[in-house]
């Protein structure tokens, strides 16, 4: 919503704004001045202010149809029964021409305004969060003829600027979602005397709401669902609805007017899974922890209802309709009227069961989603009581908070996938290094093998050709020594004499020549001697290589031997990680719908709060399919849990966190988790983290540590108040707040820690979150309070404490006073016990008398629902003699 000014309180004494209006607004919770007569003048401008910050309240606009041919005739003579100050977000309906009552309204829609403004303010915040990932309703009431289906079903072909908001939420839509990664799925309803038609496939025209009893999810398994890809085909989508639905309606003999239509889409945006592909591509090992990531998908549902003409509660049964016929018209609108204004008075009972409607809103309406709601009236002043009727539904629609929830999960069914991908991918590896080891060794081996018959031929290539060497040269010696011979004997048989002196001449020589020869001989068979020797030598080498090549293969073979061992060993541990995934899912899940449920508070009295009885019960009669924590517990090990707390992997730790977090809602596993120093390290969480999830769960997680004595002293020796109170000045999301203020709050309530809790700031941590605006996180403030006032009215009753309340010194007085008479009763019940006991002790009555918190005791021991708070109230005050005194001087009688 827009700005505001503050120029309201004038015009809310000069105008004619009915009280009644004014007090349908709630007070906001700080701005009010402190008496509770002031209250009621809270102005329209305070109001307004709480309207804006509060951002799960249901917005309501009101719509008003120019006047139609019709009536521009018949009421000719007549003003239009409202008078509309769209800059004031006010509406005035006349009661005549000089009385009206004003209404306020989040946005008013004159008869000019156009489509495109009405989609701006109406619908596109909820279309902006449905994209974010929250569920979100918009929807249009009024009677028949004033605009519904204008405002919502028009697809404006003929004229773009005639476009209504169904056509413009999907454009919207489309323009933000990447059709690569999201999907965009439709179904079209109508409910008709609680039937549920399929406008998709008329045949289909019974289709049974299905609710989720875990998360509360509701879904219509029966109803056609189709994927769309563009706006055309979204388009032609919508006309065959309406063509179906007029048929329908023929057959029925009925009109759409009593009919409500239904649009559902449901947008699914993958947020992570985008980036987090496989990281083992190049072929190294993967890294399990990376592959670990959940891709998160965010699903959302948008609900666009085109409720039936509201007249028909009134009017049905006078226009004879068959009775029967009457009620079950009117059974789903009237229904939603009760659960409004249930939601509106902050019922502990919302009548959600009581019609289809209702059922089929119920995950999307005034619960976890945001919803807009647009009221369409028409100028006639013949229809005032309609126009009446209409706007005082939206008056109390207005006062619906919704507690908007964030839709997002982990898929771990992607994960899974991404997993069995990773093992194929693993094994695959696997195989290819085995095929590449063999492969090496057989080429070593041959290699080897290769080298040494080689060598062996070189060998006996070399003998022979030595040997051959040797023949022939002794061959050739032998030749020569023949061929002397025979020239010897030849000069012998000459019968010259002298040959006879010649001879041994001759032979001398040839002694020379042959003991030369054999010189030589000798030395060559010395180098063939040699040679031999190193050839030898040679084939030692390679003999020795050949068995070097064998150890290494059989080395290789070991390696082998391991690396299929390790294979073995990584799938049994994916095997287990998945395991441990799908526990974790479900613990992740359990763990946000008991943090949901706020499962820490403990009463002032010491009381289970009635979600944590009911879930007590739940479990008594569980069937035993819930996964055992311990199990779990078993199986990955408290120790390898609590040192994913430190984990690089931001998802790692927000899993860790949850499980933590889950574990620490089990009182039985309280001990072993601060045994396990998990206490110390979710202290430490608050300290480095930036990340809110793991605030928030932390918080949580401490929170529930915390209602342990024991634990609590623990949580104060390590500096646990001004990390929290750190915490507590820094986050922003209401949900952290609220687990920061629990766990103080339980802080609180321990009579040994009063002092200290106070010196380290701990009440002051506790008033300041007070600035978010949360009705939770008052809650837990006030129960901080109420505990804090108890224990400290305790220590002064045993005379341990004297002087005033901390409570009082640190400045509280005020923000209790202005939340005494709060509407929220969770809250207001704490304040009322914190007064009583801050009220016992003399020491406080001044500050109490000055800060106006006596008429508060004075209203509560007149007015107090619960009697045992109002009896204590009425003793308290007569027992103080200030108190006394003080009502005597302003006369107030008890
Ligand atoms: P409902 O769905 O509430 O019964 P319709 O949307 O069918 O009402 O509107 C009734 C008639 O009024 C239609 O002819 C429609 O075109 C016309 N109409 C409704 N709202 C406007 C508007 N804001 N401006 C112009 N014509 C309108
Ligand atoms: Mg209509």
């Amino acid at each position: 919503m827009s700005t505001f000014s503050q120029g309201g309180a004038s015009s809310n004494r000069n105008g004619n704004t009915n009280s009644n209006t004014r007090t349908s607004f709630k007070p906001p919770s700080s701005n009010v001045k402190s008496k509770p007569t002031q209250r009621r003048n809270t102005t329209t401008g305070a109001a307004k202010d709480r309207h804006a910050s509060v951002p799960g309240r249901v917005r309501v606009a009101v719509r008003l149809r120019p006047r139609n041919a019709e009536e521009s005739v018949a009421d000719a003579d007549f003003a239009d029964c409202v008078e509309l100050q769209p800059e004031l977000k006010r509406l005035k309906l006349r009661k005549n021409n000089w009385d009206g009552e004003t209404y306020e309204f989040d946005e008013v829609l004159t008869e000019f305004a156009s489509q495109k403004r009405v989609y701006e303010v109406v619908a596109r915040p909820v279309v902006e969060s449905v994209l974010d990932g929250y569920n979100g309703t918009i929807m249009a009431y009024g009677q028949t003829g004033t605009g519904k289906t204008y405002t919502l079903g028009r697809l404006g072909e003929e004229d773009t600027a005639a476009r209504g908001i169904m056509v413009r939420a999907m454009e919207d839509i489309f323009a933000d979602v990447s059709l690569e990664t999201d999907s965009v799925s439709v179904s079209y309803l109508q409910l008709y005397m609680e039937t549920i038609q399929d406008l998709l496939d008329p045949a289909n025209d019974n289709i049974a709401i299905v609710e989720d009893p875990k998360t509360g999810d509701v879904s219509l398994p029966g109803a056609t669902l189709v994927e769309i890809r563009d706006q055309q085909s979204f388009v032609e989508l919508l006309r065959l609805g309406e063509a179906h639905r007029f048929a329908a309606n023929t057959k029925l003999n009925t009109e759409s007017s009593r009919s409500h239509a239904i649009l559902m889409v449901h947008v699914k945006r993958s947020i992570k899974g985008r980036d987090a592909s496989h990281s083992s591509e190049n072929g190294n090992h993967p890294h399990m922890v990376k592959s670990l990531k959940a891709p998160i998908v965010r699903k959302a549902k948008l609900v666009v209802v085109d409720l039936a003409g509201s007249e028909r509660i009134d009017k049905s049964g006078s226009e004879g309709h068959m009775l029967e016929e009457a009620k079950s018209i009117n059974l789903s609108l009237s229904a939603l009227g009760k659960c409004i204004n249930s939601l509106a008075e902050n019922s502990a009972h919302v009548p959600f069961r009581d019609s289809k409607l209702t059922r089929l809103l119920r995950d999307s309406f005034g619960g976890t989603a945001r919803t807009s709601l647009v009221i369409t009236i028409g100028p006639s002043p013949r229809h005032r009581g309609e126009t009446a009727s209409t706007i005082m539904f939206g008056q109390r629609a207005m006062k619906v908070e919704n507690m908007i929830k964030l839709k997002e999960e982990f898929d771990y069914k992607s994960l899974s996938r991404r997993l069995d991908i990773e093992l194929d991918k693993l094994i695959m590896e696997h195989e290819r290094q085995q095929k590449a080891f063999e492969d090496e060794i057989e080429r070593l081996a041959t290699e080897a093998q290769h080298q040494i018959s080689e060598a062996e031929r070189n060998y006996v290539d070399s003998l022979e050709k030595e040997r051959s060497k040797y023949q022939k040269e002794y061959m050739e010696s032998v030749k020569k020594l023949e061929e002397k011979f025979l020239m010897n004997q030849r000069k012998n048989e000459e019968p010259n004499m002298k040959s006879s002196m010649e001879i041994p001449k001759v032979s001398a020589e040839e002694m020379a020549d042959l003991k030369k020869m054999l010189q030589k001989e000798t030395l060559l068979r010395k180098a063939a001697e040699g040679e031999t020797n190193n050839l030898k030598i040679h084939v030692a080498e390679l003999k020795q290589s050949e068995t070097s090549a064998k150890s290494e293969i059989s080395k290789l073979h070991k390696m082998l031997e391991d690396e299929a061992h390790q294979k073995e060993k990584l799938e049994g541990e994916i095997a287990i990680l998945q395991s441990q995934l799908l526990h974790l899912s479900l613990e992740a899940d359990e763990t946000s719908r008991q943090l949901d449920e706020g499962r820490f508070e403990k009463e002032v009295g010491g009381r289970d709060s009635l979600t944590s009885q009911v879930k007590h019960q739940l479990q008594a009669s569980g069937n035993g399919e819930k996964p055992s924590i311990g199990k779990l517990f078993e199986q990955v090990g408290l120790q390898k849990i609590l040192s994913l707390l430190e984990a690089e992997d931001a998802d790692v730790r927000i899993h860790a966190v949850k499980v933590v977090a889950n574990l620490a809602a089990e009182e039985t596993n309280q001990g072993r988790i601060v045994e396990a120093g998990g206490l110390t390290s979710l202290l430490t969480l608050l300290k480095t983290t930036q990340d809110e999830t793991i605030l928030r769960v932390a918080a949580g997680a401490i929170a529930n540590l915390a209602m342990n004595e024991t634990n609590q002293e623990l949580i104060m020796a390590q500096g646990g108040i001004s990390l929290l109170s750190m915490t507590a000045a820094n986050a922003e999301d209401p949900q952290t707040l609220r687990m920061v203020a629990g766990a103080i709050a339980n802080l609180c309530g321990n009579d040994k820690l009063q002092t200290e809790l106070r010196g380290e700031g701990g009440i002051k941590a506790l008033l300041g979150m007070v600035r978010c605006r949360h009705p939770d996180v008052h809650a837990q403030v006030a129960r901080g309070i109420a505990n804090y006032a108890k224990c400290e009215s305790r220590a002064s009753s045993q005379g341990l404490k004297s002087g005033r309340s901390f409570l009082i010194e640190d400045g509280a007085l005020p923000w209790i006073v202005q939340n005494a008479n709060n509407e929220a009763s969770s809250i207001r019940r704490h304040i009322e016990l914190a007064l009583c006991h801050l009220a016992q002790h003399e020491a406080n009555a001044r500050d109490m008398i000055k800060g106006g918190a006596l008429w508060e005791l004075v209203r509560i021991s007149r007015d107090c629902s619960r009697e045992d708070i109002k009896t204590l109230a009425h003793r308290t005050l007569a027992s103080i003699p200030a108190f006394q005194a003080e009502m005597r001087r302003m006369r107030v009688s008890r």
